[in-house]
């Protein structure tokens, strides 16, 4: 019963994060899962996801001023973060963008998690309207 409902929540987190192009709070996650299951607590939902973090089925992006995000694409692209409104968006580059031949012969196959950093439409736009 106790292993039934922990791997509900754990599926209710996963789905959660999981909708493509979101990148989640756990607060977003917190207040989606609430939906499905009333009773779930943010200290769950914090286990949870990282439980799934280290399971390698999720991953946390870190935000240098703001709450980290969680992403649940496998698939490996980027993510641009606008400075100043701090939305995530997914970039998928046309090539690696990573010079491997530059690096140490010992992690020239390694993986990595860039984080570009620009200003998005929105806020170019409010910029704008502001000038
Ligand atoms: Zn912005
Ligand atoms: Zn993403």
């Amino acid at each position: 019963m106790t292993i039934q409902r922990r791997s509900r929540q754990r599926d209710a987190v996963l789905a959660a994060v999981s909708q493509k192009g979101q990148h989640p709070t756990a607060e977003d996650v917190f207040a989606r899962v609430r939906e499905e299951l009333p009773n779930v607590s943010l200290g769950t939902v914090y286990r949870n996801l990282d439980q799934l973090c280290d399971a390698g089925m999720i991953w946390k992006i870190p935000i240098s001023d703001g709450p980290s995000r969680y992403e649940g694409n496998p698939e490996r692209h980027l993510h641009c973060i606008c400075p100043i409104c701090g939305s995530v968006r997914d970039v998928w580059p046309s090539d690696d963008p990573i010079n491997r031949s530059a690096l140490p012969e010992d992690c020239k196959d390694a993986d990595y998690r860039l984080l570009l950093l620009s200003v998005c439409d929105g806020c170019r736009d409010q910029e704008k309207g502001r000038a």
